[in-house]
Parts: C-alpha cells; structure tokens; sequence
C-alpha cells in the first residue's frame, strides 16, 4: 500500500508509508501531517529529491528536463531553501509554515499552484533567470510575502494570487526586453499594503483585475510596458515618479491615483498617455517623444475611449491643483474628440454635422490650441487683423473702399463701416465678416492668456 496522498495523486513517484495518523491513515514522509514528523528528516528527503533531479537533468536539453515533485508536501516549522539552485520543480498544493528561499535560482519551471504559505514566506533576492518561470498561481500567502530585490528574468505568475499581509516587491526587477515573458498579478488580491518601491521590470507587466484592499505604493517605479485594466484600488495609490512613458491606463481607476511628479509621455511639449499614442505607426494618434520605438502592437484603443480617459485625468490634475497638466491633458481630450468627429463624418454614411464639429474643433486648435495657447492666439489675432490690409493694399484684387483712413481700417472691429453708396454689398459683408472674426479672435486670446496665468 503506498501513501495515501501519494495513490491518490496518481503519481508515478509513489512513496512508502513510514506514518499512519490517527486514524489509521498511512502516510509518506513528505504527505504526512506535521505533527507525526520529524521537520529535519523531511527536509533531507526534500534536499535529496531535489539534488537527484538536478544531477539528472544537468546533461539534457531544456524540454526533456525531469520534474521534482513536491506536490502536497506538508512543511512543518522552517524550511530553509537559501541559494539553492531548483531543477524544474513542482510544489502544488504544497503548505509551507515559514520558507525562505532567499538567494535561491530557478533555471527552468518553478510550480507553485495552489500553495499556501501559512507563515512568512520570503524570496529576497531569488532569481528566475535561464529560461525559468515561476507560478504562484491560485496561492495564498497567509502571512507576510517578501520578494524584494528578486530577479524576475522569466515569466512570472501571480494570477489570482491572495496575500492576506503584507506583500513587499521592493527593488525586484526585470531584466529582459518588453518582448519577453511578463509579470502577471491579473486578479490577485492584496489584502493589505502591497509595495512595489523602485521595481523595474523592463518586460510587460499586467495588474489587470488586480484588487488592493489596503495601501499601495508605486514608487518610483518603472516598467516596460503595464496596465493596470480594471484594477481595484480601495485606498489611495501612491504614484510618486513613477513612470509612466510606457503604462497604459485605459480601464485604470485614474481617479484613486495619487500622481506626483510622474514622467509622462510627451507629444510637442505636452504631456499625453501612453494609450493614444501606442500603435502610432500609421495608427495611434501621437507619436511618443521621449520613449525609443516600440515594437508592434494592437490597435491602440478608440478616440472616445481616449477622450473619456483625458477627461478623467483632467479632473483629478484640477483636484490637485495641477493647472499645468490639467491643461495638457485638456489638449489631449479635444484632439481625441476631434478625431472621432473626423472618423465619424468620413467615409460612406459619414455625418455631415460631425465634419462640422471637427471643422469647428480644428479652427479652435489653430487659433488658440483649444484656449491653451496664448502665443499661438495672440499671433492668429495679428493675422487677421492685417489680413484684410495685405488683401486691400497688396493685391490686384484690392477690394475698392474709400475713405479718408487706409482702406484696411474698416476691417477692424469699433471703426465705422463706410457708407453704401462709396462700397459694394460684397466689400460691406467682408468688413462684417473680418470685424467679427478680429473680436472673437480677441476673445479666444484674452481665454487663453487667462488659462496660462491662471496655472
Ligand atoms: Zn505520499
């Protein structure tokens, strides 16, 4: 008869009963329940599976690599796994009481799927690197978990991942291009504070669904690419320089981040999100400045989605006094309605009343940059108020007006139009014309001097 958790597995590996419970269930030394064994007995049966696959596997090619598994093993008080170099090895369903695999290496595939860690666990400075990966799948971290300045060179998995404490990642890092593996923590759940200080993971790293209950704090980290789509935050995150040339954050709850002093992507001196400009070949709508090329990605999201998200960020900038960015990320949300008008109006079965709004919105951008521009209103003003001089003075088709003033004079809003009987209807109408548009022109420069000295 083997072990009772060994038969029921089905392993190919089944152990020999040594411990029969209470009940009169038989047990290998890995399965049994801690207290009907010796923790340093287990230990040496673990270290010894463990150096056995490793000194198999040293002469074999990566995909023929034997597994160690260690799945249901009940680890009793602490387990002391420090600089151990893994084989590919498997702790499903595995309980641990206190584990420190600080300074270990995985090489090849570390499986931790459904696990639990009834006590502190941590991983300080232990390296994925080689082609390995490490899957925290489903696990539950009852207490403490501590990855600092581990080196996450693989893929990495912590989906649906629970850590009931304190969750600490500071100074972990990726090394790898953003085309390599990524990090997940899709649909994790941090129950208390959670600490990425400083990380940077220079692969793709998604927080997608991911829910903080407590605290949590991003600072100064830096990523190769994140998004953090439909991520909960209960608390405040503390976004403190972060940055954020490469973080999409369509679908992120914008308004529970706490921005400060963040480097954001830029486009003409502005600052914009990564999302709109992230397909820009041919595609996204700004071409990132200060970011290197990025290689080929989906289709950047829709313009109203975009214009919703500048919206939004709007109104938290303005929450905290930010006027500067604010009025950057005001920019960002006209021109991202202007082009859905312009998507909208083309095109077979395109609106006509949405060409007039993006006619209206591309005026409104060319003289004044949608009131944010001061200088740019205030040049468009003198432009037209000597447009009418170059037209009347300069030009075979002067129009005939005369009068005691140069002709121009008229064009210019306060000054009386001449009498009919010396102009044509066409000259009256132009004069008309120019005077309103001289006066909103001013208008629309006195706004966006008002916006600039208002930040
Ligand atoms: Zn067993």
């Amino acid at each position: 008869m083997p072990c009772c958790v060994c038969g029921a597995e089905f392993w190919d590996d089944n152990q020999n009963p040594l411990i029969t419970d209470i009940e009169g269930d038989e047990y290998c030394i890995l399965h049994a329940p801690i207290e009907y064994k010796d923790h340093e007995d287990l230990m040496n049966v673990v270290w010894e599976r463990i150096n056995c696959v490793f000194e198999k596997n040293l002469d074999k090619p990566q995909d023929e690599y034997e597994t160690c598994s260690l799945d249901y093993t009940v680890f009793g008080e602490f387990s002391d796994f420090c600089g151990l170099k893994f084989p590919k090895t498997n702790f499903y369903k595995a309980i641990f009481s206190v584990v420190d695999f600080s300074g270990s290496e995985f090489c090849s595939d570390m499986g931790f799927e459904f696990a639990v860690f009834k006590s502190q666990a941590c991983f300080i400075g232990a390296e994925v690197r080689d082609g390995g990966s490490l899957d925290y799948s489903y696990c539950v971290f009852q207490d403490e978990a501590i990855f600092q300045s581990a080196v996450f060179d693989g893929y990495v998995s912590f989906f649906r991942t629970t850590f009931e404490k304190n969750a600490e990642f500071t100074y972990s890092k990726q090394n790898m291009t953003p085309l390599s593996p990524t990090i997940t923590f899709r649909e994790a759940m941090f129950i208390e504070a959670s600490l990425f200080l400083s990380v940077d993971y220079k692969s793709i790293t998604c927080f997608d669904r991911t829910h903080f209950c407590a605290e949590s704090d991003f600072t100064k980290s830096k990523f190769g690419g994140v998004s953090f789509r439909n991520c909960i935050f209960e608390e405040q995150a503390v976004f403190d320089r972060v940055d954020l040339r490469r973080t999409q954050l369509i679908g992120a709850p914008v308004e529970k981040i706490r921005f400060i002093a963040c480097v954001w992507p830029i486009y003409k001196n502005k600052r914009i999100v990564f999302d709109s400009g992230v397909s820009f070949r041919g595609r996204g709508y700004f071409r990132i400045e200060n970011i290197g090329p990025i290689g080929l990605q989906p289709k950047g999201p829709p313009p109203e989605q975009l214009a919703d998200l500048f919206r939004r960020l709007k109104k938290v900038a303005q929450q905290e006094q930010d006027q500067t960015l604010a009025s950057d990320f005001h920019y960002g949300e006209k021109e991202m309605r202007r082009m859905k008008a312009l998507e909208l109006s083309s095109g077979d079965g395109g609106k006509l009343s949405e060409f007039g709004v993006y006619a209206l919105l591309s005026i409104y951008k060319l003289c004044s940059g949608y009131g944010e521009a001061p200088f740019r209103a205030l040049f468009a003003l003198v432009f037209f108020i000597f447009l009418p001089f170059a037209v009347v003075c300069g030009f075979d088709f002067a129009i005939p007006v005369a009068g005691p003033f140069p002709n121009w004079i008229h064009f210019i809003p306060l000054v009386k139009l001449p009498s009919l009987e010396k102009v044509s209807n066409i000259s009256i109408l132009l004069m008309i014309t120019s005077q309103v548009v001289i006066s909103l022109q001013a208008a629309l420069a006195g706004f966006a001097l008002r916006n600039r000295f208002r930040r």
